[in-house]
């Protein structure tokens, strides 16, 4: 596929006219919000490793952090429900957050520093040429959606060599409630850019939770089984549209962008949506 031949227009939703905000006209089309873990990267455990050392330091608890399931969840979330399995009070434990974070980001930026260096975290098949594809695409917006608090986010992303592509973002540090950052993360792009809106937005992710924050904001939801997640389980969640992973670089940007998404050899499936 032609990249610069991509036309926005073609895609729904889009928007051409008028320049929002004072700035210059900007053809408006899609707006890209990427899940980070499991999505764009792997990280090799660090998160849970640097969670631990941090609640155990802070709250000399760290509850089942061993075996709980963090897939889709967001940090404030996940530690909530850590300490409150362990019978600790939900409002001192959300007092204790803000103390929380700077402990975790410290032994995060340790945990990733030796996953890089043993070859564990690093960026999933696919990423660095899907994120050059779409940012070399006119009318097309990137931000993040993620649980990761917005510097946990920054480190993980630094870590695996994907950082500086994204215009805006919604995060853990936004809310406990994945939707409500899905919301937020349209608010910061039309705070960007006026034009820009819920009807624009793709939802990437490798959870049902993904997905769930997709329909939070009526949103397609385009899912990648590189996380824990089967592509069965991610159809089953109610996906748009599936990919194994996202080496097949053309299929994917031809589905985000408004194309047929399960072109032959694309390894997509999926429900209804548009590229289905
Ligand atoms: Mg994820």
């Amino acid at each position: 596929m032609d990249k610069a031949a991509v036309d926005p227009d073609s895609t729904r939703s889009s928007v051409s006219s008028g320049g929002g905000n004072g700035r210059p006209a900007r053809e408006v089309g899609v707006l890209v919000l990427f899940d980070v873990d499991g999505t764009l990267l792997l990280s090799g455990g660090a998160g849970r490793s640097a969670l631990k050392t941090a609640l155990e330091a802070v709250y000399s608890a760290a509850g089942p952090v061993e075996s709980y399931d963090f897939h889709g969840k967001t940090d404030p979330q996940i530690v909530v429900e850590l300490l409150s399995a362990i019978g600790r009070n939900p409002a001192d434990i959300r007092e204790r957050l803000p103390t929380l974070w700077p402990v975790y980001l410290a032994a995060l930026k340790e945990e990733l520093g030796r996953r890089v260096r043993e070859g564990l975290a690093m960026a999933l098949p696919g990423v660095g040429d899907l994120l050059a594809g779409l940012e070399g695409t006119r009318g097309v917006s990137l931000g993040l959606l993620t649980g990761n608090i917005a510097p946990a986010a920054e480190l993980k992303l630094a870590a695996a060599g994907v950082e500086a592509r994204f215009e805006f973002g919604g995060y853990g540090s936004d809310s406990e409630s994945r939707n409500e950052i899905a919301r937020i993360a349209v608010e910061r792009a039309r705070a960007l850019d006026g034009r820009w809106g819920e009807a624009h937005a793709v939802v990437i992710g490798d959870t049902p939770r993904d997905v769930e924050a997709a329909r939070a904001i009526s949103a397609r939801a385009v899912m990648v089984a590189t996380g824990r997640h089967s592509t069965g389980d991610l159809a089953a969640a109610g996906a748009d549209v599936v990919f194994e992973d996202f080496r097949e670089t053309e299929a994917v940007l031809s589905c985000l962008l408004g194309g047929n998404g399960s072109a032959p050899g694309a390894g997509a499936s999926g429900g209804e949506g548009p590229g289905a």
